[in-house]
């Protein structure tokens, strides 16, 4: 039976769809026997209609420097999963320009609301959401897409491929994460939530997913994606998925502390060891 250890993707109610606070969703993580909480809302056009301003954003480039890295015996990371939004790879917020802090003051060098945002980050998944930009992308594009996203500096894992429909090849994906020491992601909302679509097409999809890490042997994260804190955790359908695929224990990334903490020391995105 695997062992997960740390939850890698999760949402506080500062994801506008998401209903709890981080202390609930730390407390959740300590009561499940946790060792490592990410929490990793939403940086996304989903949440503002407009998104100059970096006002809306300071529940994510705040955290860093607000909360504790360790509480109630969990080590928490902050992350976000920021949208995928160009097939170049590029992701929300890159091609918006900011110049002026929360307060009003001026930057003395104006910079992007992704860098702003992310700078202090331990990491950032990139997530497909919104797809009317891939309307007329081909396959390979798309695959494309995942690889360039992947290569962005702060992007330690991709997340939910299995779930995000898109029609890639997963190999050619999982040989760049393997190259570059990053990670896909096998998400517990996949089996929940899989945008209208059957349980099966999800469930297919991250088998494929599994499978191919576990032939190259391309690091994996398992997570939740928690919208509310009595989720985070809590990962049986992912842990049947392994056990279907004799999934190499060695190869999740997540299964505990050190492990994952090594994993991103070894991306070269941050050394928390
Ligand atoms: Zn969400
Ligand atoms: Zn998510």
């Amino acid at each position: 039976m695997y062992n997960i250890k740390c939850d890698t993707h999760t949402h506080t109610l500062f994801s506008r769809h998401a209903y709890s606070t981080i202390q609930e969703n730390v407390k959740e993580a300590s009561d499940m026997g946790l060792e490592l909480l990410v929490s990793t809302d939403h940086f996304s056009d989903m949440l503002y209609p407009d998104h100059e301003s970096t006002k809306h954003y300071q529940y994510l480039f705040t955290s860093p420097m607000t909360w504790p890295r360790e509480w109630m015996g969990v080590t928490l990371l902050s992350g976000c999963e920021a949208d995928i939004v160009g097939l170049d790879g590029s992701l929300f917020g890159q091609n918006i320009t900011v110049d002026k802090s929360i307060v009003g003051d001026p930057f003395k060098v104006p910079t992007t609301l992704y860098d702003h945002t992310t700078k202090n980050m331990d990491y950032v998944i990139a997530s497909v959401h919104g797809k009317s930009f891939l309307k007329d992308a081909t396959p390979s594009q798309m695959t494309e897409m995942y690889i360039k996203a992947l290569q962005q500096e702060k992007v330690f894992i991709l997340g939910h491929i299995g779930r995000s429909g898109l029609p890639v090849d997963f190999r050619p994906i999982a040989e760049a994460a393997k190259s570059m020491n990053k990670l896909l992601e096998i998400n517990e909302h996949s089996f929940s939530f899989d945008g209208g679509r059957n349980d099966e097409f999800s469930r297919n999809r991250c088998k494929q997913v599994l499978e191919t890490c576990a032939d190259i042997g391309c690091h994996i994260s398992v997570a939740t994606d928690a919208h509310i804190s009595c989720l985070i955790g809590r990962f049986e359908e992912t842990k049947k998925l392994l056990e279907e695929v004799h999934f190499p224990e060695e190869l999740i990334a997540s299964r505990d502390k050190h492990s994952f903490l090594n994993a991103l020391k070894l991306s070269g995105i941050k050394d928390l060891t």
